[in-house]
């Protein structure tokens, strides 16, 4: 397939090396130069023209920062969006997280002109994306869909369509702000047991096996020293940062606002992140909330 692919960031640019091992004529474009560099490195093909990435492109993939930076591609500015460029026929696969309007409005500019478009966000982090991994949470035609599955199955090892257009937003939030929770949840509980005396390792083969058991428990113990190669062994380096938790708690939030949802642990882990943030940890991985629960006079 000849791909065009937009932001070859944390994300992006393993990504685009995978589809590129795959097999796949890939074209990059990104407004930062150096991560081109890199891209031509990992057997991409790169441009310094967005126009000239989707040329001649069966199919164009974004994994870009923000709502903003989506629109601004596709639908453009002062400038003409790329939706004016891309030819008919040609499948869109924005796998960047935002929230599930702006990734609706996008997909019917590009459907008024002919274009087929999906959301497939992903879960599994910069891990995921360079082991080949991810997994995608698509929302759009079914038809889309599986004509992006073959591309798709290059970058990732599990394909989802939650529904029609934004729903792969909505579930990629669903997922994170539960993720959110029990991760705090977690960190709590290891600290109060470890406050009467526990070892927090022995603790979590208990809670493993009980009813408490989760995600966060099984394979990203939050406790220094637990789980050998996770972020919290590794001074809270790495993983999936501080900040990005907080960007998809705002997408939480704001679609439960649209709906009156009520949300209250999701509202809560919201503002244990921000204020975590706000202390200086915006860049640790999210695991380091359980340093929100050491007491002061240990
Ligand atoms: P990043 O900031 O490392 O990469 C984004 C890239 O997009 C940057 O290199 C930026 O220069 C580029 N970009 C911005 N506007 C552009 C444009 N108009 N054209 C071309 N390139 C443009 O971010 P990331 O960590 O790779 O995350 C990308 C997306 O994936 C985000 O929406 C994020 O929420 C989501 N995500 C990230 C993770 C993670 O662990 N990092 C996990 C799951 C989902």
């Amino acid at each position: 397939m000849k791909i065009g692919f937009f932001g070859v960031g944390n994300m992006g640019g393993p990504m685009a090396a995978n589809l590129a091992a795959a097999g796949h004529d890939v074209t990059a474009f990104d407004l930062v130069p150096a991560l081109l560099v890199a891209a031509e490195e990992s057997g991409v093909h790169t441009t310094d023209s967005p126009a000239r990435a989707v040329d001649g492109a069966e199919v164009v993939i974004s994994m870009l920062p923000s709502a903003a930076a989506v629109t601004g591609l596709y639908l453009g500015g002062d400038e003409p969006g790329l939706l004016e460029r891309i030819a008919p026929d040609t499948l869109i696969i924005d796998c960047s997280t935002i929230d599930a309007d702006t990734s609706r409005r996008v997909a019917d500019a590009a459907a008024q002109r002919g274009l087929a478009m999906i959301d497939a966000p992903v879960s599994g982090g910069v891990g995921g994306a360079k082991a080949g991994t991810l997994t995608f949470i698509c929302g759009g035609p079914e038809a889309a869909v599986e004509q992006a599955r073959p591309v798709l199955d290059a970058m990732g090892k599990n394909v989802f369509r939650a529904g029609d257009s934004g729903a792969g937003q909505v579930a990629k939030i669903c997922n994170n702000m539960l993720l959110a929770v029990h991760m705090i949840g977690t960190a709590e509980a290891l600290q109060l047991g470890a406050d009467h005396g526990l070892d927090p390792a022995v603790l979590s083969e208990i809670m493993k096996a009980s009813s408490g058991s989760n995600w966060s428990l099984q394979v990203y113990n939050p406790w220094p020293g637990v789980m050998p190669n996770v972020p919290s062994s590794n001074n809270y380096e790495g993983g999936f940062g501080v900040n990005l938790m907080n960007k998809d708690l705002g997408l939480a939030l704001t679609a439960a606002l649209a709906t009156r949802s009520a949300t209250p642990m999701g509202a809560l882990a919201r503002s244990l992140y921000a204020s975590h943030a706000n202390q200086g940890h915006g860049g640790k991985d999210f695991s380091s909330i359980l340093t929100q629960f050491k007491r002061q006079d240990d």
